[in-house]
């Protein structure tokens, strides 16, 4: 059976399939795959854009390995099996009356494809999912199995929480959860030239600062997420949650962003002349809203208009020029663009092959309505982030390699050198591996 990525732009036909229900059936899946000289990719919920978990080898299906295993209230550390959605982990988390941090905005990938990709939300003082991470337990390529930790493994840590099934497969990810909270989610138009001048001020001011802008408009839609209580022990922190009703969570969601949404891009897809009219139309007609919600249904919003995107983690200083380059790029493009741009934020890290390592970054996200052209959008895109050092998200659409990501991360000689220790038969390799990183 061919697997296919949500985007469509990745296919493959695995040799073989398994579907672990226990960590010494992930060992045994992997030693059974070496015995027959085949390589291995674990899959996740195939929500990257790249070939990164595209496999003609073995790939060893993580759905039926899910759920929590642990819970340290004290602590509030959670481990939980590594095929488990974001979806059922927040869930899970409401019960026990913890959350994530922070959270990307769709909760359908599986904690462990979403740390192995680098997948961040947006707020300047937090790091992406992967530095929720205090502990990972990997199946390694002999089949043993191996706890890496800030205490155990240090190297293996650093090295394992972004490695894109690199150096093992993941069984259980240990995540440093919080008490769960509340949002005020506020929403509006403001001009460009004001967002990009009150850039700083947003982002140091907020929890969560993101905006989403389409590049033939002079408009930003301003995201600015705010904890406004601490649940659980019957503290709700004096303030009731304002929920967007169900009607207009329906029309705003489901109709404007989703159907009517969808309706136009696939107008501007069939008749291209009408794309740049029809994305300044919908530019025109974001609208404001205010409401507060539990901290994982503010973070995630439901996206059925399928895309395809590219994104790059580039200096945080570095976004005002970004913006101004790429408006020019779009202005001479042949094709039009349906799709905004999304810029978030997020702190330093020191996951060597994190996006954001060793500095404050903003992330400036592209995209495109799935069937129309977007091959010279993105690459005048890539060669803007270049110029300031852009590092491309793990899981998104670029055509950059391993010679490149030398220069672009510090540690990624360190990464190599754990990479030839965990794996120097290359068991875990696929093309795309072979391309960011090297044989
Ligand atoms: C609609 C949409 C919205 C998105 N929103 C965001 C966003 O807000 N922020 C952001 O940063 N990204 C976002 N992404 C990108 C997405 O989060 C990443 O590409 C993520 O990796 C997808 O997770 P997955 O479970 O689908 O993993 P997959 O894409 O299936 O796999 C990703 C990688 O993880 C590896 N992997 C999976 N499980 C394991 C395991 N157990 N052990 C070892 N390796 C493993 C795979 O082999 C592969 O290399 C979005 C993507 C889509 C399609």
């Amino acid at each position: 059976m061919t697997w296919e990525n949500w985007a469509g732009t990745a296919t493959a036909d695995p040799a073989r399939r398994y579907w672990p229900r226990t960590v010494d059936a992930i060992a045994d899946a992997v030693r059974d795959a070496a015995a027959g000289g085949l390589t291995v990719r674990a899959l996740g919920s195939g929500h990257s854009f790249t070939p990164v978990a595209a496999t003609d080898g073995a790939a060893i299906d993580l759905s039926n390995w899910t759920g929590i295993v642990s819970v340290d209230p004290d602590s509030a550390m959670v481990t939980v099996r590594s095929g488990t959605t974001l979806r059922a982990l927040n869930a899970d988390l409401d019960a026990l009356g913890l959350a994530m941090p922070n959270m990307g905005d769709v909760d359908a990938q599986t904690i462990s494809g979403a740390i192995s990709t680098g997948t961040h939300g947006t707020g300047a003082g937090l790091g992406g999912i992967a530095t929720q991470v205090a502990a990972l337990e990997l199946v390694m390529a002999d089949g043993s199995i191996v706890t890496a930790s800030a205490e155990e493994a240090p190297d293996l840590f650093a090295a394992a929480r972004v490695s894109m099934g690199a150096l093992g497969v993941i069984s259980t990810v240990t995540l440093r959860c919080v008490p769960a909270f509340r949002l005020a989610a506020d929403e509006r138009p403001m001009p460009l030239d004001e967002v990009l001048n009150r850039f700083g001020e947003f982002a140091a001011g907020n929890d969560h600062f993101e905006f989403f802008w389409f590049p033939y408009g002079h408009t930003a839609l301003v995201k600015r997420n705010n904890r406004i209580a601490v649940m659980g022990n019957g503290d709700d922190g004096g303030s009731s949650p304002l929920p967007m009703p169900e009607w207009r969570r329906f029309w705003e969601y489901e109709v404007m962003e989703n159907g009517a949404f969808g309706a136009l891009c696939r107008t501007g897809r069939a008749v291209p002349s009408l794309g740049r009219p029809l994305a300044k139309l919908v530019a025109a007609t974001l609208s404001s809203r205010s409401y507060s919600a539990d901290s994982h249904r503010v973070f995630v919003t439901p996206r059925r208009v399928r895309f395809v995107e590219s994104e790059y983690a580039v200096p945080r200083e570095s976004v005002f020029g970004v913006l101004a380059d790429l408006r020019d790029a779009v202005s001479g493009l042949g094709h039009p663009v349906m799709f905004p741009v999304e810029v978030r934020v997020a702190a330093a890290d020191d996951i060597w092959l994190s996006t954001a390592y060793g500095r404050d970054t903003a992330y400036i996200a592209i995209h495109q309505y799935r069937g129309m052209p977007y091959k010279e959008y993105f690459a005048a895109f890539e060669s803007i982030a270049a110029s300031v050092g852009g590092r491309p998200h793990w899981g998104k659409l670029h055509a950059l390699g391993a010679a490149r990501f030398a220069e672009l991360y510090p540690r990624f000689g360190d990464f190599q050198r754990v990479r030839d220790e965990a794996d120097p038969e290359r068991r875990f390799a696929n093309p795309y591996l072979e391309q960011v990183l090297g044989g």
